[in-house]
Parts: C-alpha cells; structure tokens; sequence
C-alpha cells in the first residue's frame, strides 16, 4: 500500500488541508477501482467499512492477489469532517458556502466530445483510452481556487479514469440502499445482492452532478454523440448508500467490506475464486419513482413504519403532532414500495422530507435527489 498525501488549496494563509489517498496493487493496471468514503463527511458507517476494506486489501496485496489498481480515500471530506458550529457536526454542506459537497462536480462531456471528434476509430478498447485521456486532460482545465474545489478535483481526478468506482455514503436512518445510472444496473446488480441492498435508484440524470454521475455520464452521453463508434460503458459507477448515520457497527463495517472485495473479485480487479452471490433483495426501481415524503404542515414526527417496511399507497407512514394545538395530520405513502429511508429528527418544519420510498411507476421529474 502507498499512501499520498494531496494538498487542498487554503482558505487563508497558514491554514492547510490534506486528503489521504491510499493505493494498491499497479498504477496503471486494469482493471482500476476507486473507493470513497464519506463525501458528505458526517457519514461513519462508511468512514469505518474503509477500514475494514484497507485491512482486508493490504492482506490481499501482501498475498500478491490484487490483480488491478485499488485506489480508497477513506475519508473524501476532511473539509466537512471539521465543520462544527456550537459543537453540532455539518457535513452535508459546504460551511463556507452553503453548497452540498456532493453536488456541481464539473461536467467534462462537452470538452471530452471536442477533443476526441475526428479520432475515434473502430477499435473499442483504444477509443476507451482516448475517452480516458480527454477526460483527464479535460480536468486538468477545470479552476481549482477554493479548498472545495480543490477537494473536488483531486476526488473525480482519482475516478474519472477509473473502470469502476464506489462512492460510499449513508442516509439519515436508512436500509442498504443504492443509486447508479439506469444502464449500469446489471453491472451493479451482484454488488447489490451481496450487500444485502433493499433498493436500487436508478436514473439516467438525477441533476446538479454528483460525484458519480459525473464519472458515468460522460461515458453513457458519448455513447450516444458518437453512435457509429464503439465506446464501451466505461466509468462503472454506484452511490452506496451503508444504512443510517447510526448504523455503525463493527459487524456492518466488516459485512461490508467484504462483499465489496468479492465484487472485486467479480470485476477481476483481485484474484481469486468467484464468490457465490446470494438472491437480490430487491429489483431496481426508477429514481423518478421514489416518493418524498413530504411534511404538509410543521409538527412533531410520530413514525408508524419502520426504514425497510414494505408500504402501499395510502398507508400512514408518520403522523404530525402540533405541539400547541394537538392536531393530527397523517402522512400517507402515495406509491407502494420499501420505505428505504427516514429523516434522523423528529420535528417538522413545513415541507420537511420525512422518508423516501421506492415505487415502481415514475411520479417525479426535474431534479430527483435531495438537496
Ligand atoms: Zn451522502
């Protein structure tokens, strides 16, 4: 394993940030994985998986069996890993700006498709090179003024020429759940069974780039500018979602990493047997599908189902107290599906988000993800 120090641009004079990159096996091997935790910092389960994971590679490497490039930052945000304001942790969004940090990764589709038109040619494999290089070089270009900035361009630098890349969060109180590019789903399909996942969002543009569209939908949009090449799906790449922001458990942090390391296994990025993949939990769903649970009205949350309960429509999920008046206002499912997540407090402003669940039949359009 070799450990990289990269330096994040100060805010202020003597104020220096570092991001911990840790890398296994060949530079320059394929196939390439990269994983990420805790982009949105206040994220622990994922924080501790990556560790289980870096000790489970280390001992893959010592045996010689990383047969590819294993790239993990075990923590993606040490900016939002420091945030507290009167000892009240904020990781989700930029306290500089107010952005979620998770959010406005550049978009390199246009300057990639400029710079390889004219230069495809018929072979799959050497086109994928050149997407790759024209997406490092278009990066390269992207300014990098502030500390969030910085962090991430020195994040998507370590992905965008990745064959595969796992970004690992966790929601508020959660199920395993996932989030990938509708037409990655089969690709993701043996990491969400072995993860135990209860639901796979899928979307071909959720909205605002995220961090991992911005690795996968090049890929997929290139495809479609230049119809007459081959271009494979390159840029294979999942939000994972490990559970609630409690959910952190040594049993979970293990369980977790190793059914990541049998998904490399299956992508041959580590060499050994093929590992048994257990029946799916659930069938991916559209992201468009997923109902947020909205709060009419402000009150105090009383839940009636469970992250993971299986609802339908019209079922109430939570109920809002008044805390002046005692009036009740129920808050029913308006899709059937899995009740994957729930909010983590149990006070509602108006307009609040109080679950998600994963329906079948699209209800939403626009931007699908959270703010
Ligand atoms: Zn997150």
């Amino acid at each position: 394993m070799k450990t990289e120090t990269l330096a994040l641009p100060g805010a202020t004079p003597g104020v220096s940030i570092g991001l911990t990159v840790l890398r296994f096996g060949q530079s320059g091997a394929r196939p390439k994985i990269y994983v990420q935790a805790g982009l949105h910092a206040d994220e622990s389960p994922g924080h501790l998986a990556a560790q289980s994971l870096r000790r489970r590679l280390e001992a893959l490497e010592a045996e010689g069996r990383i047969a590819g490039e294993v790239v993990l930052v075990p923590v993606a945000n040490p900016i939002g890993l420091s945030q507290r304001v009167n000892g009240v942790f904020h990781g989700r969004f930029d306290m500089a700006d107010g952005g979620n940090f998770n959010r406005h990764f550049p978009n390199l589709t246009e300057a990639t498709a400029a710079a390889i038109a004219g230069r495809l040619g018929r072979d799959e494999a050497a086109n994928a090179e050149l997407v790759r290089s024209a997406l490092k070089a278009a990066l390269a270009d992207v300014p990098a003024r502030t500390p969030t900035e910085g962090l991430k361009k020195h994040l998507l630098a370590e992905a965008v020429d990745a064959d595969v890349v796992l970004d690992i969060h966790c929601d508020s109180e959660a199920v395993m759940h996932l989030y990938t590019l509708t037409p990655q789903a089969e690709a993701f399909a043996p990491l969400s069974a072995l993860l135990g996942a209860r639901a796979m969002l899928l979307a071909t543009e959720s909205g605002d780039d995220p961090f991992d569209e911005a690795v996968s939908r090049p890929w997929f949009e290139l495809r479609r500018r230049f119809p007459d090449a081959p271009i494979p799906l390159g840029g294979l790449s999942t939000t994972l979602e490990l559970r609630g922001q409690a959910d952190v458990t040594e049993a979970y942090a293990d369980a977790d990493a190793a059914a990541i390391v049998d998904f490399l296994v299956l992508r041959g990025a580590v060499s050994g047997p093929a590992p048994a993949i257990p029946d799916a939990a659930c069938r991916p769903t559209p992201l468009a599908g997923s109902q947020a649970l909205e709060a009419p009205c402000p009150g105090i949350i009383v839940f009636h189902r469970e992250a993971g309960d299986v609802v339908s429509t019209g079922d109430v999920v939570a109920t809002l107290v008044d805390p002046v008046s005692g009036a009740r206002t129920p808050v029913p499912a308006r899709t059937d599906g899995v009740l994957y997540a729930r909010c983590g407090t149990r006070f509602a402003h108006a307009g609040k988000r109080l679950g998600k669940i994963a329906g079948d039949t699209p209800i939403r359009t626009g931007k699908l993800l959270s703010p």
